[in-house]
């Protein structure tokens, strides 16, 4: 068994950016569980062809930790990648980090005044446990009928086989989500025919991004401020975009450029028809990408939206009966952020798990901490995701939260904190009352942004300043604390 104050589950920007800033603070009392043997988070696990994030770096990046030799305004996977690695290593992450330590179950003990924690490699018992899992970690695969019969190859997006050679292969594709747009382009010239079985078509706008010029790097090394300077301009046109989201009638000129984008690259209108969603623009994320549409127009490229009938051995049968022959199958079907298989456990003081406290809809004060969860904080939890910005900007608030609970608890001398309940519920109430009118909820479209019981549980829904100066500091008045 080993002993440690703080346990930080998951080591992707999250958990990675809270060992960060508990190093900077001088706190070194804590251990960070990582299941793989890398460190990174979704930014490890999902090595998929084109795979890039559609925030701008100098923005999707620790504001602790900038880095001006970004290559590109929208950096690729291997880079981001290599950023975590590089920050672990140079804030001196690394020796907390115990990896393939797979958690199982942890279990508050009110005796003891410690989360006791089982992981595939031993027990561990902390003061604080911190859940850094991410939203995104759990790959879904879709319930088809016969899929079990299937006889070729099957992988999902974010567990992509690369020992898989696809040149000359028939190849279906199960969702048009933000992976699926990034990885059909780049399989698209290389199979003999890709099948993209598409359930609800998204919004797709041009990408603007671009390389980043050498002599602008040396310019952000040489001058930080400026890095700095580039980075406040991109967040505030981002937080500009908010009301637009606020007020669908106001995403209007978004949908124009959107049709226009189908339009340039799509000349067969029955294919333009079939890519054009119903659907108001922003209600699922809205997607980036200059060659997802041209790649669809090639010859073959077949867009199937009868849905699927059945899978046999070798091939597919679609809704209309039709059946195309598969050599393998690529789930682009994304993740479920609402049922997080470790809430079912985690434990809490009256013995009720993590999902039973919250009944199919997540909920937490201020995203970060749960009532009846004692010294427990969650990083990008409840209602901390974001339809137009980047969300590291909101967990490096949630960190500053810890930092500032234990920072009181130590000056207080106070051993267990717990949001009141009331103060959980009050919160909770004036998001859900923010959320209503957003094109997140009212835009017409079904989303991963809404849990089993139709609530919007995943994103935040205003200015993101709103959220840091709710969240940073830690106030007494809304916890629960028993003193040591
Ligand atoms: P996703 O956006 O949830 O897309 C999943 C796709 O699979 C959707 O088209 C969905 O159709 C379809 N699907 C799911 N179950 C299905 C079924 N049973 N039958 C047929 N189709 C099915 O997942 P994702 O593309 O992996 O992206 C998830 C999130 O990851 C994104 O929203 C984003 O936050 C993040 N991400 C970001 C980037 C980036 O920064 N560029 C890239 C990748 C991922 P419906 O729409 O009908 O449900």
């Amino acid at each position: 068994m080993t002993e440690t104050r703080i346990l930080i589950v998951g080591s992707g920007f999250g958990g990675l950016g809270a060992a960060l800033r508990l190093k900077q603070r001088g706190i070194h009392d804590f251990l960070l569980l990582e299941r793989a043997a890398d460190l990174g988070g979704t930014w490890r696990d999902n090595t998929y062809p084109g795979c890039a994030c559609d925030v701008e770096s100098h923005l999707y990046s620790f504001s602790f930790a900038q880095n001006p030799d970004w290559s590109q305004w929208y950096s690729g996977q291997p880079e981001i990648r290599a950023y975590l690695q590089r920050c672990a290593r140079d804030g001196g992450a690394m020796p907390h980090i115990r990896f393939e330590h797979d958690v199982q179950g942890a279990r508050w003990d009110d005796s003891t005044r410690r989360w006791r924690v089982e992981t595939s490699n031993g027990t561990f018992v902390a003061q604080f446990l911190v859940l850094a899992t991410g939203p995104l970690s759990e790959p879904v695969l879709p319930v088809l009928p016969g899929l079990a019969r299937f006889e070729g190859k099957t992988f999902h997006s974010a567990r992509w086989d690369h020992t898989y050679d696809l040149t000359g292969k028939q190849v279906a594709v199960i969702g048009t989500g933000a992976s699926a747009i990034q990885f059909v382009p780049e399989i698209q010239p290389r199979v003999a025919k890709l099948h993209l079985f598409q359930r609800t078509p998204p919004w797709v706008i041009p990408r603007l991004g671009h390389t980043i010029p050498r002599w602008q790097r040396t310019l952000f090394r040489r001058v930080p401020p400026l890095q700095r300077f580039a980075r406040f301009c991109i967040y505030l046109y981002r937080e500009l975009s908010l009301p637009l989201f606020r007020h669908p009638a106001a995403m209007r000129l978004a949908q124009a450029i959107a049709r226009r984008h189908i339009r340039k690259a799509i000349a067969d209108p029955v294919l333009r028809r079939k890519l054009t969603p119903d659907y108001t623009i922003g209600c699922k994320r809205i997607l980036l990408s200059n060659d997802y549409y041209p790649a669809l127009a090639q010859t073959n490229v077949e867009v199937v939206t009868s849905g699927i009938a059945e899978v046999r051995a070798r091939s597919i049968v679609d809704g209309d009966g039709v059946e195309r022959l598969v050599d393998a199958l690529i789930f682009g079907t994304g993740f479920r952020p609402t049922e997080p298989p470790l809430a079912t456990a985690i434990i809490s003081r009256d013995g009720r798990t993590l999902a039973e406290l919250w009944t199919g809809s997540p909920k937490a004060h201020l995203g970060t901490t749960v009532a009846g969860m004692p010294n427990f904080f969650i990083l990008l939890g409840p209602n901390t995701g974001l339809g137009h910005t980047s969300v590291v900007f909101m967990t490096e608030g949630q960190i500053e939260h810890l930092l500032s609970a234990i920072a009181y608890m130590h000056e207080n001398r106070i051993d267990v904190i717990e949001p009141r309940a009331e103060a959980q519920q009050q919160y909770v109430e004036a998001v859900d009352r923010r959320m209503r009118g957003t094109v997140w909820v009212a835009g017409g479209c079904a989303s991963w942004y809404l849990d089993r019981t139709g609530r919007n549980s995943t994103l935040w829904p205003d200015f993101t300043w709103r959220f840091r100066k709710r969240v940073d500091r830690f106030k007494a008045e809304e916890y629960v604390t028993t003193h040591a």
